[in-house]
C-alpha cells in the first residue's frame, strides 16, 4: 500500500476516496490481525465519519494538507478522547480518556484519521510486546518471533499496511527497536521537541512521543505536524516551529558521520555489523566523511537507564492506587488492602519488578549509591555526545544487536532483555534524537528478517538526522521491501 505522500497523491488526484483509502486499511486489518495483533482496539466509526468529511471537502475543491486523511494508528499509551487507553496493562482495562493528548490534538488539527489502538508491553515496558496483558504482537516477518517492543503494534501494523504511519513512544528504544524489527523507519525526538502531555508516564525524563512510517520522508511528515511547545508540558519547547521537510533532500556530502568505538561490542549479531557496514559505505559513495568517534562513558548506560527508569516508573505507577483510574480489587475490608489487592491484581510481573527495583534505588539507604550515581553518570554521558558533536554532525549504530527473537527465548531472563536496548538507552539518557532507518535483511529459519541502523543526532537536530536517513532511502530500497502475508 501507500506511503503518505503516496495517500495524499492519491487523494488529491481522486483515484480513490478517503473512504476507500480507511476501507482499504480496515480490509487489511481483517485480513491479517487475527494472527499480527497489532491493535488492541478500533476507532472504525470516527475514522469512516471523518473519511466522509474529508470526501466532502475534496468535492468541493478543497487544497489537501500532506496529512489531510491519512490514516494513523495509535499506540495505546496515547490518550485520545472517548476511547481506551489501557496502555496494555490490566490495572487500565476499563479506562477510557476524558482527553486529548497534545499529539492527538495536533494530528486531528491537520485532519489526520485514527484507526485505533496498538500494542505495546506493559506501561511501554519491555522490548518484544510480550509484557502486553493482552498478548503479543507478531513480528510480520515470522510470526514465531517478536516484533520488539514496546511500540511492537505501532511498528507491526505500518509493516504490515494496517495503517500508513503511527505514533509510539521511546523512552529506552520503544520506537527504535521495533523500526529496526519490523523493517520501518522510526523516530525518537529530542526529549523536549514533542509534548508528553496526554502520553501514559513511564520514566518522564526519558518519555518522548514519536512517529513511524515506511519512509523517512513520512516521518518527517508526521514530526513536523506533532512538535513543538505545549503549555500543558514545561519540559517542552525548545523545537523550531519550522517545518523540517523542506531541509530532507539536503544530501550528506561533506557531511561528517561519527561511528563510536563503544558500539562495536562482542555479543552483536555478526549479520547485523554486516549490514551496518554496508550502509556506512554507501555513505561514503554518496560523499560523507565518515570519523571514529568516542563515548567512553557508553559501557554504563544500560545500568544507568536501569536505576533512573525503574525510580521514575515506580513513581509515576504509585497514581494506580485502585481509588482513581481502573481496576479496583473487589471485596476489600481496608484500604491498605485495596491498594495491594488492586496492584497485585492489575499489574503484570514486569510493571512490579520495576516498581520494587524502583522503590529500592530511591530508598534513603540507597539513593546515594544508586540514583545519585546514576545521575551523575548520565551527566558524564550527556556530555560524551556533546564532545563526539564537536567533531561529527551526526553518529551511526546498529539499532539492535540482535536480529527478531523467537517467542520466550528472553522473557524468563529480564537481563537479557533489557540488552536488546543496548544501543538505544543512551539516546534516552542525553536526551539526543534517534532514529532507525532499514539497512538489510539476515536469514533465520529460512526467513528474511529486517535489520536497522540507528541515526543519533545533536539536541533540537532532528533535520540533519532526518536528511542523513533521508539520502541513504534515495539510493537503497531496503525500506521498500514488505513482508508477504500470503500464509496469515
Ligand atoms: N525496552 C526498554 C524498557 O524496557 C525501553 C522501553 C521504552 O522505550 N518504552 O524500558
Amino acid at each position: 500500500m501507500y506511503t503518505v505522500r503516496e495517500a495524499h497523491e492519491g487523494l488529491s488526484k481522486k483515484e480513490f476516496s478517503c473512504h476507500e483509502l480507511v476501507q482499504e486499511c480496515f480490509d487489511q486489518i481483517d485480513r491479517v490481525d487475527k494472527t499480527i495483533h497489532a491493535f488492541l482496539a478500533y476507532t472504525k466509526e470516527q475514522a469512516f465519519t471523518r473519511a466522509a468529511r474529508i470526501d466532502e471537502k475534496i468535492s468541493k475543491g478543497h487544497v489537501l494538507g500532506l496529512l489531510e486523511g491519512i490514516p494513523i494508528a495509535i499506540k495505546d499509551n496515547i490518550l485520545i478522547s472517548g476511547v481506551q487507553a489501557t496502555a496494555a496493562s490490566r490495572i487500565l482495562k476499563n479506562y477510557v480518556a476524558s482527553y486529548n493528548a497534545t499529539v492527538i490534538e495536533k494530528l486531528e488539527k491537520e485532519g489526520a484519521i485514527f484507526l485505533g489502538k496498538t500494542n505495546l508491553d506493559e506501561f511501554a515496558m519491555g522490548s518484544s510486546t510480550e509484557n502486553s496483558a493482552y498478548g503479543p504482537t507478531k513480528n510480520p516477518w515470522d510470526t514465531n518471533r517478536v516484533p520488539g517492543g514496546s511500540s511492537g503494534g505501532s511498528a507491526a501494523a505500518v509493516a504490515t499496511d494496517e495503517c500508513i504511519a503511527s505514533l509510539g513512544s521511546d523512552t529506552g528504544g520503544s520506537i527504535r527497536q521495533p523500526a529496526a524489527l519490523c523493517g520501518v523507519t522510526g523516530l525518537k525526538p529530542t526529549y523536549g521537541a514533542v509534548s508528553r502531555y496526554g502520553l501514559i508516564a513511564l520514566a518522564s525524563s526519558f518519555d518522548q512521543i514519536g512517529p513511524f512510517g515506511k519512509t523517512v520522508e513520512d516521518v518527517t511528515i508526521v514530526f513536523d505536524a506533532i512538535k513543538g511547545a505545549d503549555p500543558h508540558d514545561s519540559s517542552s519547547g525548545r523545537a523550531s516551529a519550522d517545518s523540517v521537510l523542506p531541509h530532507l533532500s539536503r544530501g550528506v556530502k561533506g557531511m561528517k558521520i561519527g561511528i563510536p568505538r563503544e558500539y562495536f561490542i562482542e555479543g552483536i549479531d555478526a549479520d547485523i555489523q554486516k549490514c551496518v557496514d554496508d550502509a556506512v559505505m554507501e555513505y561514503q559513495r554518496l560523499g560523507a566523511e565518515i570519523i571514529s568517534v568516542s563515548l567512553p562513558h557508553t559501557s554504563y548506560a544500560l545500568a544507568t537507564y536501569y536505576v533512573i527508569m525503574p525510580a521514575e516508573a515506580s513513581s509515576n505507577l504509585a497514581r494506580f492506587d485502585g481509588m482513581r483510574y481502573g481496576h479496583t480489587a473487589q471485596d476489600t475490608r481496608s484500604l491498605i488492602e485495596t491498594y495491594v489487592r488492586s496492584r497485585s491484581e492489575g499489574f503484570g510481573a514486569e510493571a512490579k519488578r520495576r516498581i520494587m527495583l524502583g522503590t529500592y534505588v530511591l530508598a534513603a539507604g540507597y539513593y546515594d549509591a544508586y540514583y545519585k550515581q546514576a545521575q551523575k553518570v548520565r551527566a558524564l554521558m550527556t556530555r560524551d555526545f556533546r564532545e563526539a558533536f564537536l567533531q561529527v554532525d551526526c553518529i551511526l549504530t546498529p539499532t539492535s544487536p540482535v536480529a527478531p527473537f523467537v517467542f520466550g527465548e528472553k522473557i524468563d531472563d529480564p537481563l537479557q532483555m533489557y540488552l536488546a536496548d543496548i544501543f538505544t538507552v543512551s539516546a534516552n539518557i542525553a536526551g539526543i534524537p534517534g532514529m532507525s532507518v532499514p539497512c538489510g535483511f539476515v536469514m533465520r529459519d529460512g526467513k528474511e528478517l529486517p535489520v536497522g541502523m540507528q541515526l543519533l543526532g545533536k539536541h533540537f537536530d532532528e533535520a540533519t538526522i532526518l536528511a542523513t536517513g533521508h539520502a541513504y532511502q534515495q539510493t537503497t530500497d531496503w525500506h521498500t521491501r514488505r513482508p508477504s502475508l500470503t500464509s496469515l
